[in-house]
């Protein structure tokens, strides 16, 4: 079980993408921490396994299998959670796809799901959110980019795009809902151990980790950690920020 790095008893919190990698990660420390968790990814056998892990570990989580592309799926998902647990204090929008090739040979359908999963993802979940936060006046939403977004990379034009266009919808939704408490913030992980990163060959992960200051790839739980420090109370007077877990890779 990780460790206990924040206190966040008796929040709501929906981790979208929960069911593996990042998102496992966010939603196992989320809960260590004392948040409801719900999960969210579109397959439900591996997020009810996580689902079991978390309550066997003393933790209250529920699975919901649903689409972030789709907002009426979403949607339903918020007000069930509502129906449920009364109020939602934390949202966070980390479910992803790649979908990576050149630019001549990359499909329109390439293009399109991974801007509607990555980006309009985001847009659906904090649209389905804002209204309850709003009335709870206060809330969290952390939304997970990507280094990709800021710095490109040849045959992900997609994915750079959708994750760079994280970073815009962040600081415009930081801006519309400070008056009303609720912090919005980007954690743009570098390279991390998880199934997006696997079908990487080992001569690669080489190349990239000398190009790491840190001299190794990031763990989820790297990631999580400073996830949960943006949920917390004690991050209250942080938003429209971008966070990079990364071990140096990037420095602006
Ligand atoms: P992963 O292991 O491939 O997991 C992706 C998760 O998202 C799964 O739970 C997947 O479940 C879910 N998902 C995908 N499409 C979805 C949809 N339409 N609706 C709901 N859930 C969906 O990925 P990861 O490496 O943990 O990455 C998590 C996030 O971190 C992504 O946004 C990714 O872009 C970002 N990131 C990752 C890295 C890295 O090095 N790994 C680096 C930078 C940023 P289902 O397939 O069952 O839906």
């Amino acid at each position: 079980m990780p460790v206990k790095c924040c206190n966040l008893t008796d929040k709501v919190a929906i981790v979208t993408g929960a069911s593996r990698g990042i998102g496992e990660a966010i939603a196992k420390q989320l809960s260590s921490c004392g948040a409801k968790i719900i999960l969210i990814a579109r397959n439900s056998d591996q997020l009810v396994a996580v689902k079991e892990t978390i309550i066997s570990n003393g933790g209250i989580a529920e699975s919901m299998a649903g689409d972030v592309s789709n907002l009426n799926s979403i949607s339903e998902i918020v007000t069930n959670t509502i129906d449920k647990w009364g109020q939602i204090d934390i949202l966070v929008n980390n479910a992803g796809i790649a979908r990576d090739n050149i630019i001549m040979r990359m499909k329109e359908d390439d293009w399109d799901s991974v801007m509607n999963i990555n980006l309009k993802g985001c847009f659906n979940g904090i649209k389905s959110v804002a209204r309850p936060m709003i009335k709870n006046k206060a809330g969290r939403i952390i939304n997970i980019t990507s280094v990709i977004g800021q710095i490109g990379n040849a045959g992900q034009s997609n994915y750079a795009a959708s994750k760079a266009g994280i970073m815009g919808l962040t600081k415009s939704m930081a801006k519309e809902l400070g008056s009303r408490n609720i912090t919005v913030n980007a954690v743009a992980p570098g390279y991390i151990t998880t199934d997006m990163t696997n079908e990487l060959n080992d001569e690669v992960k080489e190349q990239l980790k000398s190009s790491i200051p840190l001299g190794r790839l990031g763990t989820p739980d790297d990631v999580a950690n400073l996830v949960c420090f943006l949920a917390s109370d004690e991050a209250g007077y942080i938003t429209g920020q971008t966070f990079n877990v990364d071990g140096g890779m990037v420095m602006i």
